[in-house]
């Protein structure tokens, strides 16, 4: 937490406002909407947000909507919750992120055949933007409406603009885990101010005007409570403060991993800002010395958690019979990439912890007790 967010919480509880109306909640709206220049609707949820964002675009029973592959499953879900078919597409090495190649190959395939997809939803993964020039410019070709997944890329730039305002919509998330959080929520941005209108609408039961209690649409309960969204105003403030923290961390492990061979940080594209949300690594075992998992297994062996990159959507049961365009790199970024801790709360000392038994397990000693030069050609 900030310092602010308990403040804003007591508001609440003092005045009584602790459900999903209230001042915190339009108050929080209107600084997200400042800060990333588009008007915003406040979710009880990312995956809320994404929910409303496919009904948006007019996704419906059967319609197909492509999606990055290399993603955490709700990206993909929200799809099927609309009754949409997702089909995977494949991540490009230089960025982790959908590869405009393949989409655009991709989408010239389907127009041959009359099988457009309805919408595109294009993951920014742990903090990095998507190369969203061409993917925007191949998508307007074929009328294809795109949605951005940007619940890990709070705070991330593309070309100055921030994610998430780029496409027909974007969705943050601001879950336990992210960059900045309301224990849970999410907020969903468009500049059709049509669009924002209706996604409040939905996710507040999509209750008619008067107080008859009447709907002339289904709705949803997907608001976010007016206690939740004074966390909110309260993490907004510190937003600019933890990037350059999760920053730091990534860039500090970076130059800790230097002189070795064989493990390299996720690709900082030269287009954006990167808020490395998670310090991201790529094994490659012949010269790292041991494996991703074997590393995995060491930091745990030493009570540190470390995580695989999430799964291929593609590899997942879930999505077995899904239709693909490539796959290979997300496959391999699966099987060799490695997020280390990167918590902004992560201290100096706890970091030099994890970061000398990343180097006990290349085989390597500890930084502080030899100089990094003899260290490194030790290795
Ligand atoms: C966290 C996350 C979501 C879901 O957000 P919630 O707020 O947890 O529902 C969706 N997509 C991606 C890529 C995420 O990382």
């Amino acid at each position: 937490m900030g310092g602010s967010e308990q403040a804003y919480v007591r508001q609440a509880f003092d005045t009584n406002w602790l459900s999903t109306v209230g001042p915190n909640i339009a108050a929080f709206e209107r600084a997200f909407a400042e800060r990333v220049g588009l008007p915003a609707v406040a979710a009880a949820s990312g995956t809320a947000g994404l929910h409303l964002a496919l009904r948006l675009a007019g996704v419906g029973r059967g319609d197909e909507v492509f999606c990055s592959t290399l993603t955490f499953v709700a990206a993909a879900n929200a799809i099927v919750y609309q009754g949409g078919v997702p089909v995977f597409v494949d991540s490009d090495r230089a960025t982790w992120n959908l590869d405009p190649d393949v989409l655009s190959r991709a989408l010239r395939e389907r127009a041959a055949v009359n099988r457009l997809p309805k919408a595109l939803v294009v993951v920014h993964l742990y903090g990095q933007s998507a190369d969203m020039d061409p993917i925007l410019h191949a998508c307007a070709e074929y009328g294809v409406a795109v949605i951005e997944d940007a619940a890990e890329a709070v705070g991330t730039l593309y070309k100055g603009k921030p994610a998430g305002t780029l496409g027909d919509v974007g969705v943050y998330s601001f879950n336990g885990n992210k960059i900045i959080t309301t224990t849970g929520g999410g907020m969903l941005v468009s500049s059709n101010a049509g669009w924002i209108g209706k996604a409040s609408h939905w996710s507040q039961q999509a209750r008619d005007a008067g107080n008859a209690y009447e709907h002339s649409e289904l709705g949803y309960n997907y608001r976010m409570s007016n206690v939740l969204a004074g966390i909110g105003r309260g993490q907004l403030e510190v937003l600019d403060l933890r990037v350059q923290q999760r920053r730091a961390i990534a860039f500090r492990y970076r130059d800790a991993f230097a002189g070795f061979a064989g493990i390299s940080l996720m690709p900082q594209a030269s287009y954006g800002l990167h808020t490395n949300w998670l310090s991201c690594f790529l094994i490659d075992e012949q010269k790292f010395g041991c494996s991703r998992d074997e590393l995995i297994q060491a930091l745990d062996a030493a009570n540190i958690e470390s995580r695989p990159v999430w799964k291929p959507m593609h590899l997942q049961p879930l999505y077995a019979r899904a239709e693909q365009y490539g796959g290979e790199v997300a496959e391999d970024l699966f099987r060799r990439g490695i997020c280390l801790p990167s918590s902004s709360s992560l201290s100096l000392e706890e970091q030099m912890y994890v970061i000398n038994q990343v180097r006990r397990a290349a085989g390597a000693g500890p930084l502080t007790a030899e100089p990094e030069q003899a260290t490194a050609a030790s290795v």
